[in-house]
């Protein structure tokens, strides 16, 4: 059975659908419209954010065509509006070149897909600016690279800050660097006339007859003496100072040669002062070495000087490793270890530190100015090793440093001399040419030459000196290195490369000698490099010494051995104790009286007994030991004709000789007592002027 609705019932049931699908459709539009206005909110939103965010900030197509700039970078390229820049290029808006190294740029990121961090130049409304520019890809779903993101910073005002801070910089190096050389001129322009002073003053101490006007004479030489102790410690400070120039000046030489230079300096002061002086150098290390030659040395010297200086009692070591190796290169550790006064811990981070000094209170005791291991610390960087320090007070310091270099394959490398030619002397006394600018410098040289009694031309420039040369020949040339005009190393070098000249044997004088002059000289072609106060004696030994080389004409024992055997027996040439060379080494008269104390009391006595009984057991080679050992502490104190005596005893057997040798013996034995006498009666007069003043 069916049932029927009524019309009136459908109808109205159609009228309610109706009207709520009309209800419906009103909402749906309410809701659409409410999501398009928020839509359109959020978008303004992000919109705003992008366009006032901080930075220039763009996007680019795969064409380089713009897509979307913030309003910093439409400003900065004078576009009315952020919409502007869109469809435009670099080309569009920025100078040919700077738009064509953009653009390279970002094709490069899109090409590779590799973010970039860069810094560019470009015209912007304010001029001309510099960039920091992050640039990443921009990927679509199908992970297609589609153009580029970029954000750049812009960093003109730090880049300008940072040129005005370098220019700043340049200035005040140089204006510093115009100071060092100020001070290293006057340092040597005062040294010039006081060497005129302490060598007078020598003279007039040698002619004077009254033992209290010597004593004047004397105090004028000691003071001076000070005096140009002080204008070496204020070079050392300025060279201190040139130490930021990072010049490295590479060669190929012999690392246990020159630390066999080096022990041989230091041992003496270290025996002096009763101390264990040991050396333990791995057998292995390379033959030849590629570095900076004289900042290695440099660098040893402060620490091993520094492990004696500061060192009373016990030992000195110095220890050097090959940690590793690799075909081209060797990395060694080289240590310094001391029983001395040790470091406190406080202190320990302070004493690389430019002028620091530990001990400034005992000067006397402890000389310096607190420079070396300042030094030390540059040079190291520069090297491109480390340092470091292990110390504890009262019981003493370990300085380990570890340097890696390059290893010399090829054996003919070697940095070689130029080996200058030694004239024959055509006179009985050879014939000199003295060459100085300084008059006063100069006629204490002349004077000098002519209580010698040796023939000799003078002149105060090279350009006068070659001069004489094209008609006068000569057989010794000594030299002020430092000449104006041509320097003494050119005039070495005129006279080495000239065909016509006769090559005399050359020796340069200077005020101050570090290793790179010395080097120079001798490269240029001089013999040997003295160091100004020169005594005469001190220039005779080594001209003559050179004349009479196995390489000359004339006769010779060999090398550091005069010319005939006679000449072996003639040490009066030679002081019994030079004071002006034992303070030039030592730079004080404390250290030299401790020193000469030693050596009185405890060195020469010991030796003594030593000598004896080897000469007992006809022992000749712990005989010829004892002899060199003795030799380098005696070059220190200044008992040179001991030194002397020691040399020929040394050498002669060296040499292979015996004839004369226990003629030497016994000459060496009556030198030490003599030194000993003269030693003493210095150590009274020392004593009573310490008394008087
Ligand atoms: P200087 O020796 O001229 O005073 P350095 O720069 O060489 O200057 O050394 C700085 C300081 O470091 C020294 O004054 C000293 O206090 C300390 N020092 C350096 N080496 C040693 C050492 N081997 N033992 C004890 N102290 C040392």
């Amino acid at each position: 059975m069916s049932t029927s609705i009524p019309d009136h019932t459908s109808n109205q049931m159609i009228a309610k659908l109706k009207s709520k699908i009309k209800r419906l459709e009103l909402e749906k539009k309410k809701a659409h419209q409410k999501s398009q206005n928020e839509l359109a909110n959020l978008k303004y939103y992000y919109e705003s954010i992008l366009a006032i965010l901080p930075g220039h900030i763009y996007c680019v197509d795969k064409h380089n065509h713009y897509l979307f700039c913030n309003n910093l970078q439409a400003q900065n390229i004078k576009l009315p509006s952020r919409e502007a820049i869109v469809g435009k290029t670099n080309d569009d808006l920025l100078p040919k070149a700077q738009a064509s190294a953009l653009n390279a740029i970002n094709i490069e990121i899109m090409r590779t897909g590799l973010p970039q961090t860069d810094e560019e130049y470009a015209d912007m409304a304010h001029g001309p600016g510099v960039f920091l520019s992050h640039k990443v890809p921009l990927y679509n779903k199908e992970n297609e690279i589609i153009g580029l993101l970029g954000v750049s910073l812009d960093i003109t005002k730090q880049k300008q800050t940072e040129q005005a801070l370098a220019i700043a910089l340049e200035k005040a190096e140089s204006a510093n660097r115009a100071k060092n050389t100020f001070i290293a001129n006057m340092s040597h322009d005062i040294r010039t006339p006081l060497t005129g002073v302490i060598g007078m003053s020598q003279l007039l101490e040698q002619q004077l007859q009254n033992e209290k006007e010597k004593q004047y004479a004397r105090w004028i030489h000691e003071s001076g003496n000070q005096l140009l102790k002080l204008l070496n410690g204020i070079l050392e400070i300025t060279s201190a100072e040139q130490v930021n120039e990072h010049t490295l000046n590479e060669t190929s030489f012999s690392l246990s040669h020159c630390l066999k230079e080096l022990t041989h300096l230091e041992r003496p002061a270290a025996l002096i002062k009763g101390l264990d002086f040991r050396v333990e150098i791995d057998p292995n290390l390379p033959e030849l070495i590629i570095t900076d030659r004289a900042k290695i040395h440099r660098v040893l010297l402060n620490l091993i000087s520094n492990a004696v200086k500061f060192t009373h009692h016990g030992f000195v070591k110095i220890k050097v490793i090959q940690d590793s190796e690799t075909q081209e290169t060797c990395t060694l550790t080289f240590s310094i270890q001391d029983s001395g006064i040790g470091i406190p811990k406080s202190l320990q981070t302070k004493i690389f530190d430019r002028f620091f000094r530990g001990n400034p209170s005992d000067k006397g005791l402890y000389p310096g100015y607190g420079v070396g291991l300042h030094i030390v610390h540059a040079y190291v960087q520069m090297l491109g090793g480390r340092i470091h320090v292990e110390s504890e007070k009262g019981k003493g310091s370990t300085f380990t440093c570890q340097l890696t270099f390059k290893k010399d394959l090829s054996s003919h490398t070697t940095m070689k001399l130029k080996q200058p030619i030694v004239p024959h002397s055509s006179h009985t006394k050879p014939r000199l040419l003295l060459i100085e600018d300084n008059l006063i410098a100069l006629k204490l040289l002349e004077h000098l030459t002519h209580l010698a009694n040796y023939p000799f031309l003078s002149a105060d420039s090279a350009e006068a000196a070659l001069k004489i040369l094209e008609t006068e020949t000569v057989d010794v040339i000594i030299t002020d290195i430092g000449l104006p005009g041509l320097s003494g190393i050119e005039l070495t070098q005129e006279i080495r490369k000239s065909k016509t000249l006769h090559q005399p044997i050359i020796i340069g004088l200077t005020a101050y000698a570090p290793e790179e002059t010395t080097h120079a000289c001798l490269h240029a072609g001089m013999h040997r490099v003295l160091t100004k106060p020169v005594d005469f004696k001190q220039l005779e030994t080594a001209f003559q010494n050179l004349l009479s080389s196995p390489s000359a004409k004339s006769p010779s024992l060999g090398y550091d051995l005069p010319a005939t055997e006679t000449a072996l027996f003639n040490l009066t040439a030679y002081p019994l104790l030079d004071l002006q060379q034992a303070i030039q080494m030592l730079s004080s008269q404390i250290i030299l009286k401790e020193m000469l104390t030693l050596m009185l009391h405890e060195q020469i006595p010991q030796d003594l007994v030593l000598l004896q009984e080897a000469f007992i057991k006809n022992n000749w080679s712990a005989i010829e030991s004892l002899a060199h050992k003795m030799k380098a502490g005696a070059l220190y104190c200044g008992t040179r004709r001991m030194h002397m005596a020691c040399q020929y005893l040394e050498r002669y057997r060296k040499a292979g000789y015996s004839k004369a040798l226990e003629a030497l013996y016994r000459q060496l034995l009556t030198v030490l007592e003599e030194t000993k006498e003269a030693i003493g009666a210095w150590l009274v007069s020392f004593e009573e002027v310490e008394e008087l003043g």
